[in-house]
């Protein structure tokens, strides 16, 4: 009895044993520069409508994918040489299926001899069967050159490693023409700034991609047939229709372009609103100052007017120290407007404000407060200071003279109001009224008080 449990036990293993061969991990090889096909991205990873569809693969299979992406010829030999399980997808050939079995048909694709532009409308017959000097490109090891050496043996090829280095080639000038599948080329020549400089003349086959796996692994190749009709076709589709729509003929660096672009753009939006609205704001400074001078100043002589004085006295008012206030008024004015005119009046008034101008500091406030009255206020001065600035202003009009309109003489008789701290009730008509003392003294003169 325990001899029969133990043969069925063996029985059950070697079955399970027999049952257990699928692979739970795939080392899928392919090449790491066959863009959109298979390659490593910028950021080093596999990339490629084949990289997605071996993806998708491995996950509706439970089977875990590892990529091993290499230059072409190495991909095939990795597969040969056992260092990966199945090739993700190549076209078939006599020479393949020597030593590779292959599996279903993944996906199409179409494969053309392109030429330069300027070459279009040459006999395309007598460019494939090399009789001229034009040199075509093809990606070494690829059935493009299996099946270009094969149909066209006297046309002059230039071998490259990659379609990015024949492209490039072709770009520089170093080809005629090359070699290429329609959406490997669509995808170079659409990243470039000429998609139009390269263009398919001439359909050469189309071709159907097959994963394969080492001729002989019979097991493996079954168990992928098995595993890729299982696949939904829709979402193949999918997976083939994004690259060849998007990742095809938008280039990555086009979004980072168009993102870039938009920034750019809206930068500089920006920055030149920014520059216009500091213009702006400072052109309305600008104004607003000019228009405040305007309101404070007199409009016939420049200096503060009647408005811009009474506001400034409030102010000094507040300061502490002594204030002293200075009216002035011009003698016998009516005199010269009668005998010489209002505009040589005006020429005099000019004349006194100059005068004035010339002894009064900048730190103290003068403006003309009506025809030909002035008012001179300063604070913080010694109250001998304060005299000695009342009489300089009047030594000053004094010198003026206005040969040409035949005035020899301009006086001015002023009150001088001194308050020693701005305590005291401070008022216009004190100094006023002391200015009214000078003309009554004679006129041509300065009458101060000091009030402490
Ligand atoms: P007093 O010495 O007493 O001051 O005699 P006055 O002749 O100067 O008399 P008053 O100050 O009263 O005269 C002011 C005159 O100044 C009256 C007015 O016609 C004249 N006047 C006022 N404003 C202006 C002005 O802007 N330009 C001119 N040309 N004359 C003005
Ligand atoms: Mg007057
Ligand atoms: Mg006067």
């Amino acid at each position: 009895m325990k001899r029969i449990f133990v043969s069925f036990f063996i029985l059950m293993c070697a079955t399970v044993y027999a049952q257990e061969p699928e692979s739970k991990q795939l080392i899928v090889a392919n090449s790491k520069a066959w863009k959109p096909f298979s390659f490593i991205n910028s950021d080093g990873e596999p990339d490629g409508i084949l990289i997605d569809y071996w993806n998708y693969y491995g996950e509706k299979n439970d089977v875990e994918i590892e990529f091993l992406l290499l230059d072409w010829q190495s991909s095939l030999d990795a597969v040969t040489e056992g260092r990966a399980d199945v090739h993700a997808g190549l076209l078939w050939s006599e020479n393949r299926e020597s030593f590779l079995d292959f599996a279903p048909v993944i996906m199409s694709i179409d494969t053309q001899l392109y030429i330069n532009q300027e070459l279009i409308g040459i006999d395309l017959d007598e460019l494939t069967f090399g009789k001229h000097d034009y040199v075509v490109g093809v990606v070494s090891g690829g059935y493009e050159e299996e099946f270009t050496r094969l149909h066209f043996p006297h046309l002059k090829l230039k071998n490259f490693a990659n379609n990015q280095q024949m492209i490039d080639a072709a770009f520089s000038g170093d080809l005629d023409g090359f070699v290429a599948d329609l959406q490997v080329a669509n995808f170079y020549l659409y990243s470039r700034k000429e998609p139009k400089r390269f263009i398919g003349v001439r359909h050469l086959y189309s071709g159907d991609l097959m994963p394969a796996v080492k001729d002989g692994n019979t097991e493996l190749q079954k168990q992928i047939t098995v595993a890729i009709k299982q696949l939904d076709s829709k979402d193949t589709e999918k997976i083939f229709n994004r690259w060849m729509y998007v990742n095809t003929v938008y280039p990555e660096y086009l979004t980072h372009l168009i993102v870039g672009g938009l920034l750019l753009v809206g930068g500089t939006y920006i920055f030149v609103l920014r520059i216009s609205v500091k213009r702006k704001t400072q052109a309305l400074e600008l104004a607003n100052k000019s228009l405040k001078k305007l309101s404070e100043t007199d409009q016939m002589t420049g200096i503060s007017n009647r408005r811009h004085f009474f506001n400034e006295l409030k102010v000094r008012m507040k300061q502490p120290g002594s204030i002293v206030i200075m009216i002035f008024d011009i003698d016998d004015f009516k005199n010269i407007n009668d005998s010489h005119g209002h505009k040589v009046g005006d020429r005099v008034i000019r004349s006194v404000v100059g005068a004035t101008s010339n002894v009064v500091s900048h730190k103290h406030l003068f403006a003309r407060i009506g025809g030909e009255e002035f008012v001179v206020v300063a604070n913080n001065l010694s109250y001998e200071s304060a005299i000695a600035l009342a009489e300089n202003i009047c030594t000053s009009i004094r010198s003026v003279k206005l040969p040409e309109d035949d005035i020899e003489k301009i006086t001015v008789s002023l009150g001088c109001a001194f308050y020693s701290n701005n305590e005291n009730d401070i008022n216009l008509s004190t100094a006023d009224h002391l200015m009214y003392q000078s003309k009554q003294s004679g006129k041509d003169q300065v009458t101060a008080q000091r009030y402490s």
